[in-house]
């Protein structure tokens, strides 16, 4: 493909300054900027609103995206697995997911092709990892969600391929598009990470304002490592320091992701184990219920074991929510975002 200006992603002056530069009047860049984010166009061509000649200029100058939906799967619950094809071929996956009686549409994106992180549990890590998302890559996949939907997402969640706090810069300016362009607020957007410490410490540099969601999976540290490979380098008690020091700077509660797993970490021992770990922490708790896939040999919990592990999370203070499975029919499921979809050769 040629080097065209890529229109997702920019600013109302850029748009202007882009349309000055190419004879056309200032005001039609606030109308593209309108089909870029508040009523998005699926194609240059149904830019109506648009003059004939200044779409042709479009056209030849600038194209939407970089990237391209390449396969889309619904699951029975409505939601919504994307497939995007990237540039150099690599594929990343997104999911768009409805809750009932909710108003809200979250779409869970990714940031890396594949993974590094290696979480024995998890079918992405078993892609490997293949590079950095940019930017661009980021949001577009909220841009294409919505054209291709006509739908508003008004949650996004950093849940999907690869882990962000390893992305950081991109992770970063693409949460401040989101909020000035997209208009989804701080408050609506959820960063999820394995536990990169010095990313955590750098978030709460920052005075970070979305919500930070930390995948610890375990009540210690001997568990966590045997299971999560990154606890060798970033230690359990580590981890809940720097999120206690990130809580004092923010201000903001974090949110403890918990994966129970049968006969790994889901005995009443592990839960009072880990209500002692995180008394002092200011964090809300959420359970998943641990997504089978073929290749893996760890199991679901009993409902009985969830129950349990809930109440004494619950007995000790905390806030507890149990993450409702949606997709999993389409493997769109936490931690099923595999590419099995995937047709063509792999971009490495
Ligand atoms: N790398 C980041 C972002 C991924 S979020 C992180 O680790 O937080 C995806 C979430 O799904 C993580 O909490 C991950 O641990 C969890 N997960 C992975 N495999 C899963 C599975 N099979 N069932 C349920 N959750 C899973």
């Amino acid at each position: 493909m040629e080097n065209k200006v890529i229109l997702v992603g920019k600013s109302i002056e850029e748009l202007e300054s882009f349309m000055i530069e190419n004879n056309q009047s200032k005001y039609r860049a606030r109308q593209v900027y309108n089909r870029l984010y508040i009523k998005p166009a699926k194609d240059i061509d149904s830019m109506t609103d648009l003059p004939v000649k200044t779409r042709e200029m479009l056209k030849e100058k600038t194209q939407l995206c970089s990237i391209s939906i390449k396969d889309k799967q619904v699951s029975k619950d409505g939601t919504i697995k994307f497939l995007f094809e990237l540039q150099d071929g690599c594929c990343v996956e997104a999911v768009l997911m409805r809750f009932d009686n909710r108003a809200n549409l979250t779409a869970c994106i990714s940031t890396q092709v594949g993974c590094p992180m290696g979480c024995d549990f998890c079918a992405t890590a078993k892609l490997g990892f293949t590079r950095n998302l940019d930017t661009d890559e980021i949001i577009q996949q909220i841009f294409l969600i919505q054209s291709d939907t006509g739908l508003k997402v008004t949650n996004i969640v950093y849940m999907g391929q690869g882990e962000p706090l390893l992305n950081f810069d991109s992770l970063i300016n693409s949460i401040k598009i989101f909020r000035e362009h997209f208009q989804v607020g701080a408050r609506r957007i959820t960063v999820s990470t394995c536990g990169i410490i010095p990313s955590i410490n750098k978030l709460a540099d920052l005075n970070f304002q979305s919500t930070l969601a930390i995948s610890l999976h375990a009540p210690n540290q001997e568990i966590r490592e045997t299971i999560m490979p990154v606890a060798k380098k970033y230690k359990f008690n580590g981890l809940i320091s720097a999120l206690k020091q990130y809580t004092e700077k923010t201000k903001r509660r974090v949110t403890i992701e918990y994966v129970l797993m049968s006969n790994i970490n889901d005995s009443v021992e592990n839960a009072k184990e880990l209500a002692a770990a995180i008394s002092k922490l200011k964090s809300n708790v959420n359970l998943i219920v641990y997504n089978q896939n073929e290749k893996s040999h760890y199991k679901k919990p009993k409902k009985e074991a969830v129950q349990k592990f809930k109440y004494i999370l619950e007995a000790s203070g905390k806030k507890v929510t149990i993450r409702l499975e949606r997709g999993n029919d389409i493997d769109a499921a936490c931690g099923q975002l595999s590419l099995k979809m995937k047709t063509q050769k792999n971009c490495n």
